[in-house]
């Protein structure tokens, strides 16, 4: 299995779009694994994890073919996250498309589209609804949802993936889980893990941990993760979900993860499994 991040933004981006602080200038002037789009992962050629606001610049930048993709595996509703613009596309007034699409995701996802006047029939696409409790067999990929603690009024998921016998934790956005999360995700172990660290040292306060996570909530959850036997010492594990509100410059965020064995994710990170 490879996954790629192909994006380790939060929602406004890194450089913020309108942001004159001191860590968007510096993006906008260096470059690099400090320019970071809205987050979104690809799993193999025919899986994406979420569809946000850059997926064009994604596709073209990372080479993805998007009438390869089988599925789309939302977390939740956030712009960040889901775009409904971006698959307004599909519809046959303005692309010929041969393909079905399974769209899979939380009640809020097709809330959301709905909104937009999106009905999944007209975009070759099926809705799939997920509670958050179930597996889901596609083909040889298992879906597993794991109920995160990101909005207090829609169900937000992270996931784990499987797939010829390896697996991944892709948990963004998650805030705090609550112990039935932390209950499901000891009956797993992953090759690989991905939290989100979106506050990373934001006003100083590492250990900030409602809806979104900080630095050394990052590092709690990774080890809560261990404890649970999810992973074990030596899985890799990286932190990603960047808002520039955390000053998230890439060198400083390796400084200071590497004392734990983490490594930070940037746009194009490749987890071979
Ligand atoms: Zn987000
Ligand atoms: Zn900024
Ligand atoms: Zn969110």
């Amino acid at each position: 299995m490879r996954i790629q991040i192909l994006g380790s933004a939060a929602a406004e981006a890194v450089p913020a779009l309108w942001c004159d602080c001191e860590c968007c200038q510096y993006a906008r002037k260096h470059g690099g694994k400090d320019l970071r789009r809205r987050c979104g992962y690809s799993i193999d050629d025919d899986t994406l994890v979420d569809f946000g606001p850059d997926a064009f610049w994604q596709t073209v930048e990372f080479g993805i073919d998007l009438t390869k993709t089988d599925r789309v595996v939302y977390t939740h509703s956030h712009e960040d996250h889901l775009n409904p613009v971006e698959l307004e596309w599909r519809g046959r007034w303005f692309s010929h498309v041969s393909k079905q699409l399974k769209l899979y995701g939380p009640p809020g996802v097709f809330a959301k589209l709905e909104k937009f006047n999106l009905d999944p029939a007209k975009l070759s696409a099926d809705p799939i609804v997920l509670s958050g409790t179930e597996t889901v067999c596609d083909g040889d990929l298992e879906i597993i949802p794991i109920v995160a603690a990101h909005m207090a009024d829609e169900l937000c998921l992270n996931y784990i993936f499987r797939r010829g016998g390896k697996s991944i934790l892709i948990a963004n956005d998650t805030g705090w889980w609550k112990d039935e999360s932390w209950k499901r995700v000891a009956n797993f172990k992953v090759d690989a893990a991905i939290i989100e660290s979106t506050f990373a040292f934001f006003k100083g306060n590492l250990d900030y941990e409602s809806g979104h996570l900080a630095a050394h909530a990052s590092v709690r959850f990774r080890d809560k993760l261990l404890e649970a036997g999810t992973i074990a010492p030596d899985t890799p594990v990286a932190v990603n979900h960047f808002s520039h509100n955390g000053m998230p410059f890439q060198d400083k965020l390796e400084e200071y993860f590497s004392q734990f064995g983490i490594m930070v994710g940037f746009d194009g990170m490749v987890f071979d499994l």
